[in-house]
């Protein structure tokens, strides 16, 4: 994908991807990442861990990052990966910074379609908000005191981007430990924390889009035709059943729980194992 690029365009060797998974999800959830749209960026795509695994540092070499935070589901262990993330993004001197969670698929041309319509000298901020409200939380003042706060964030789940021109703003309370720190004074997780300081601290706004998707809502909503234009899509369990996308094939439920194989095929029908599933 990476093709001529022409005077002022975007293409994908501007988009620094990072990929968050932790130790336990290696071979459940990255390996289908990396068979399917991770093969269609894997230039622009790091993924950061918490434990080092050879097995997949062969499949993608230096883009494996390896974060020293600890592997728990914690405020504290998620804020520790995405301050990496967006340190790594920083040095990379690259255009737009796009966050996923490992249980994301990732369409590249549609994120390409979609960033190049914004100006990267834009404060851009990118995603699905996570609540059909705006967030209040409590912010803690040095004199122990507290003041209340409000702001949009995008649910990491459904994955987010930031340009660059904005993260720039964001260093004081985004870089190194500063993130962490920030993520303390309102007790809430690593999106909320973005959101927070993009809203709160920089003064800029999220700017809601509906083609990135998490499993926190009811996927089979959206209709198979328009599937292949969306940027993010999910899977996993909502309401105590499995959520994923409507789409009937090349491959059943059971050989692709996750519908991510069969999508890839639709989108990438030339790829080697979509050739085979459907008989040639
Ligand atoms: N995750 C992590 N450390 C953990 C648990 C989860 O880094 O201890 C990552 C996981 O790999 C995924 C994201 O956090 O990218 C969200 O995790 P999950 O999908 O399991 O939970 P959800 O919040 O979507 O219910
Ligand atoms: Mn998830």
């Amino acid at each position: 994908p990476e093709g001529y690029r022409s005077e002022g365009s975007l293409t994908l060797g501007d988009i620094f991807i990072a990929v968050k998974t932790t130790k336990r999800f290696h071979r459940s959830r990255m390996e289908l990442l990396l068979d399917t749209w991770i093969s269609q960026a894997s230039k622009q795509t790091y993924i950061f861990t918490d434990e080092e695994d050879d097995a997949l540092k062969r499949r993608m070499g230096g883009h494996v990052i390896f974060t020293n935070c600890s592997a728990e589901h914690s405020h504290l262990a998620l804020s520790c990966k995405m301050a990496a993330e967006f340190d790594a993004f920083l040095a990379s001197g690259l255009s737009w910074f796009c966050h996923l969670d490992d249980d994301n698929y990732l369409n590249p041309g549609a994120l390409l379609k979609l960033l190049s319509s914004y100006a990267e000298t834009r404060d851009v901020y990118l995603g699905k908000p996570s609540l059909n409200r705006p967030m209040w939380a409590s912010e803690t003042l040095p004199n122990n005191q507290t003041k209340s706060v409000r702001f949009w964030f995008a649910t990491g789940g459904a994955g987010f981007c930031i340009s660059r021109k904005l993260a720039r703003k964001m260093v004081p309370w985004a870089s190194g430990r500063n993130f962490l720190s920030t993520s303390e004074l309102i007790r809430l997780p690593d999106d909320c924390t973005v959101g927070y300081i993009i809203e709160c601290k920089v003064g800029g706004q999220l700017i809601p889009n509906a083609l990135f998707h998490s499993h926190l809502e009811n996927l089979q909503l959206i209709p198979t035709s328009q599937l292949m234009q969306q940027v993010t899509l999910s899977y996993g369990v909502f309401e105590n059943k499995l959520n994923v996308i409507e789409l009937s094939g090349p491959f059943s439920p059971q050989e692709d729980p996750s519908r991510f194989r069969s999508l890839h095929c639709h989108l990438y029908p030339n790829t080697s194992w979509c050739l085979q599933a459907v008989g040639w």
